[in-house]
């Protein structure tokens, strides 16, 4: 028997529709380059967007085209987000850290025909434009400077534009956003949201046993609005009617804290550096800005230390929440809220279970495998995490393209290695893919191997992830010098440096006889990352 419910699309215009009917006054606040801070309304922002949209229309941006941007957490950013999926266009976000060669093939693939770029950014597009099918460039200027010839200034584009309405209806499966993930071959592969998923991530997000967002929060995302459409806050927040904070470039410890005072946050996310370097500065200076306002701080990207959790609760009555996700999974997955069962539990037991990745977020659906088929849900036994939902990637950009990360079942093969207690929480214990999380941001260990083993010196390299204090995870290179050669490690480290972005230069590499191997001949990096663990932890 059919329903007879309505069947009114989930999607980012209904979302904006909702914003300006109900929420129309409330606040975004942005650092704009180095400058000061700018407060406009959610009503003005949906203004502006309408131009943006009419502009980019009268640009040949049509239907299911995509717009890129190559920008930082601003409010012009943000008007993107609202303007480029409300006219049926895709909003594709570049990664600002990745090297040149990588945006070129990225922005080719994805096939993106205008660029708004920020103009402290300009040296990064100008290095790869030329690579790349974008026709139009426009600038986001936060100084007086002209913007190039050829390039078009966002504030004159909107000036002139006949604002375009960003409620025409489009299919909620139809593509929203997409982004870009880093693939361990070094081959990045396109993800591509569609509305319906935006529109059910984000509201998930408004759940108490999730981030709890509502209309009372003031959010403040400092995961760049590049990575996974900073984990949905800016969709989540318009959803609710949440005031947004935008820190602009300045992420530094005290630029943050004082942003978090003076804007009264309630709710922030970021990956663990981030708010390691804020706890640093915290302890080193107790009490000079109020962090009352601040409800919760979302950690995720990375595992949560223990020491961070502690850190913020015990000294500064700052509450972390761990989740976990993918940008594959629009991003969130699962969250480690305390359960009831362990309410009366010791500190202990929670803190630990705090540090553990959680449970899934409602209609994401877990299970793990390993060689011997699916695990028991034992909390000892490890496998790969299969995950689906309806966020959740059926597939990646391109015909063919990342064909194994899906089980012929439908399921999304996430590379991370967990064991799953007997209520559903995921522990992950090890990664399947080979790559090293720097930060929050990937570093490919065969793209390093690669031009290792280009050095005429070298016979073999091998790369691996050894935990560092800092960053989470730095890269590691063991290498094996030809037979009679004799070179520095600085001089191999100088070699690479040449031909990678300057953070992905590993922090140490030794010398050895041989790179263990497995039966099969392939690296054996857990023999490695064994040997190597405490490297940069042990000093
Ligand atoms: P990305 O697609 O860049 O967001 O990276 C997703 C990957 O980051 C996951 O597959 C994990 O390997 C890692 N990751 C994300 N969140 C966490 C977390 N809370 N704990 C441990 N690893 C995480």
């Amino acid at each position: 028997m059919p329903s007879l419910s309505m069947d009114l699309p989930l999607t980012i215009p209904a979302i904006l529709r909702r914003l300006r009917t109900h929420f129309g006054d409330k606040t975004v606040v942005s650092r704009r380059g180095e400058g000061a801070l700018h407060q406009t309304t959610y009503r003005q922002m949906l203004e502006r967007s309408a131009k943006l949209a009419g502009a980019l229309r009268q640009l040949g941006i049509d239907a299911g085209d995509r717009v890129a941007t190559l920008c930082w957490n601003h409010d012009r950013h943000l008007e993107a987000y609202y303007a480029v999926p409300a006219m049926g266009a895709v909003l594709h976000t570049l990664n600002l850290r990745l090297h040149a060669d990588e945006l070129a093939f990225i922005a080719s693939d994805a096939g993106d025909r205008i660029l708004i770029v920020d103009d402290d950014l300009l040296p990064l597009a100008q290095s790869f434009l030329a690579r790349t099918p974008i026709e139009t460039v426009i600038v986001v200027g936060t100084t007086d400077a002209p913007v190039p010839a050829g390039m078009r200034d966002y504030e004159g584009v909107l000036a002139a534009a006949a604002p375009m309405a960003l409620e025409t209806e489009v299919e909620e499966t139809s593509a929203a956003a997409m982004c870009y993930t880093s693939g361990t071959t070094g081959r990045s592969k396109g993800v591509v949201y569609s509305h319906r998923a935006v529109a059910l991530h984000s509201l998930t997000l408004g759940l108490a046993d999730n981030f709890g967002l509502r209309e009372a929060d003031t959010v403040m995302p400092v995961v760049p609005m590049f990575h996974a459409n900073a984990w949905g806050l800016p969709y989540g927040a318009a959803i609710v009617g949440a005031n947004l904070v935008l820190p602009g470039r300045q992420l530094d410890a005290r630029s943050l804290r004082e942003l978090l005072g003076s804007q009264r946050v309630s709710f922030t996310a970021g990956v663990p550096t981030v708010w390691n370097s804020l706890l640093q500065l915290l302890d080193a200076e107790p009490g000079v800005v109020d962090l009352s306002s601040i409800r919760a701080m979302l950690v995720g990207g990375a595992a949560v230390p223990e020491s961070l959790l502690r850190g913020f609760g015990e000294r500064h009555a700052i509450e972390i929440i761990h989740a976990w996700g993918m940008t594959e999974l629009a991003p969130l997955g699962t969250i480690a809220r305390v359960p009831t069962r362990l309410a009366n539990a010791s500190l202990e037991a929670r803190y630990r279970y705090r540090a553990t990745q959680g449970t899934p977020a409602p209609f994401i659906e877990i299970r793990a495998r390993s060689e011997a088929g699916l695990i028991p849900w034992d909390g000892e036994a490890m496998g790969e995490l299969e995950v689906r939902g309806p966020w959740v990637a059926a597939g990646y950009h391109g015909a063919g393209i990342g064909a194994a990360a899906f089980t012929d079942d439908g399921w999304f093969r996430t590379g991370d290695i967990v064991a799953i207690d007997p209520f559903g929480g995921i522990e992950i214990r090890d990664r399947a893919k080979d790559l090293v999380k720097s930060g929050g941001e990937w570093i490919s260990s065969v793209e390093l191997e690669k031009r290792l083993m280009d050095h005429p010196d070298v016979l073999e390299a091998a790369v691996i992830a050894v935990p560092h204090p800092r960053w989470q995870e730095r890269p590691f290179a063991a290498v094996v010098l030809k037979e009679a050669r004799a070179t520095a490690p600085e001089v191999l480290l100088a070699w690479v440096a040449d031909g990678v972005p300057r953070w992905w230069v590993p922090d140490a590499l030794v010398f050895i006889d041989a790179i263990p191997r497995t039966s099969t001949g392939k690296f054996l990096k857990s023999a490695l990352r064994e040997r190597y663990q405490g490297w940069y932890t042990s000093a």
